[in-house]
């Protein structure tokens, strides 16, 4: 296992602000991560998953402890289960292409995700009507505070809308995926985007063809992880009671909303556009981005004040506007 000291956080992580890392461990395989345990106990100092880094907001002052980056590789098919295997490091899109490859249904919604395979279970990636847990068998996890790898069905994961156990249980470290994918699943296209391609002539019959079109589509309405630093997402979309919604609607008639489970889903987007206007509004070196304001960006010499301040701004006023509370996705590792 290779540590390497004094690493800046903006290098690991895609919002690219933070100060410093004190250690970075290298970790391609089990044993390396038991090993950055033990890293981080000899020298008494604290530790946190780090994947790809594109969902986390990293301190201005930097952490003194040890971030394990998570670089586990592989992609194999499970022949008792039926599963396609990943190792935790191995980047999320790069699956998707596989499952394409291989003709396989279930994850071509998700594809150009940024991340992880081990993140992709955190917070329950989602996207045009498709989440990682319709897909998620097991996750073979390292506890931290018994040293062993347990097997998790999707039932000890209580996976919800961006939710997931992992996101409290930090002492679950999270090695391998398996995704049970369909030989003969077919097309989820509701999604305006997706049926306005599919309007439009684009072919939306195989996984590899969803996921390329997907793909498109993100690449127009997302910013350029080359270009901006960016998080993507970073609050959720609000999910409020239907008696909210009722005096929501009264007040802005227009105001798109999708029925789930747990109430009426509002797009995030549409109130930071049509009720606040806030799209492309701007703090310091951060601001929403042009083309889907859901998404703050940031521009060299920003820090994680600026997103802090833009993002407090932002969900103040939309509790004023709406009286809505809501919800970051993005995550603070310290
Ligand atoms: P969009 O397609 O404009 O949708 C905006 C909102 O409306 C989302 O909350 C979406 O729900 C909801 N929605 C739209 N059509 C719907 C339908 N037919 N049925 C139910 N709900 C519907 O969103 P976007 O900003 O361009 O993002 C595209 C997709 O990528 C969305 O699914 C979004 O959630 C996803 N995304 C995920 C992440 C992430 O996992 N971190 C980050 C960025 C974007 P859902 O949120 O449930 O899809």
């Amino acid at each position: 296992m290779l540590v390497r000291e004094n690493i800046p956080l903006s290098r690991l992580t895609t919002f690219k602000v933070g100060g410093t890392a004190r250690y970075v461990a290298e970790c391609a395989s089990v044993s390396d991560v038991k090993d950055a345990l033990a890293f981080a106990a000899e020298k008494g100092v604290s530790w946190a998953v780090l994947g790809e880094g594109s969902n986390v907001l990293a301190p201005d002052e930097g952490y003194s402890g040890l971030i394990l980056h998570m670089r586990i590789p592989g992609i194999e098919h499970d022949s008792e289960t039926g599963a396609l295997v990943a190792g935790a490091g191995v980047i999320w899109d790069q699956l998707v292409t596989q499952a394409g490859l291989r003709g396989l249904w279930g994850i071509e919604n998700l594809a150009g995700i940024p991340g992880t395979v081990g993140a992709a279970p955190v917070q329950n990636i989602g996207a045009y009507g498709s989440e990682l847990k319709d897909t998620f068998l097991y996750a073979d996890v390292l506890d931290a505070h018994t040293g062993t790898v347990e097997r998790l069905i999707k039932e000890d994961c209580a996976f919800g809308y961006r939710e997931s156990m992992f996101k409290r249980e930090r002492n679950l470290i999270i090695l391998s995926v398996a995704l049970l994918l369909a030989e003969d699943g077919g097309p989820k296209i509701s999604y305006k985007d997706l049926q306005a391609r599919k309007d439009a002539g684009a072919p939306l019959t195989t996984p590899r063809e969803i996921a390329a079109v997907v793909r498109d589509v993100r690449s127009y309405k997302f910013p350029d992880l080359s270009v901006y630093g960016t998080a993507g997402s970073f609050f959720k979309n609000p999910v409020i009671s239907k008696e909210a919604f009722a005096l929501l609607k009264e007040r802005f008639p227009e105001i798109p909303n999708f029925e789930t489970e747990k109430g009426i889903k509002i797009p995030l987007a549409w109130i930071l556009d049509h009720v606040l206007n806030l799209r492309s509004y701007r703090m310091n070196h951060a601001s929403l981005f042009e083309r889907q304001p859901l998404v703050l960006v940031t521009e060299d010499g920003a820090t994680r004040n600026d997103v802090e301040q833009l993002a407090t701004y932002v969900k103040e006023e939309v509790l004023r506007a709406t009286n809505i509370s809501i919800e970051r996705e993005v995550q603070s590792f310290a």
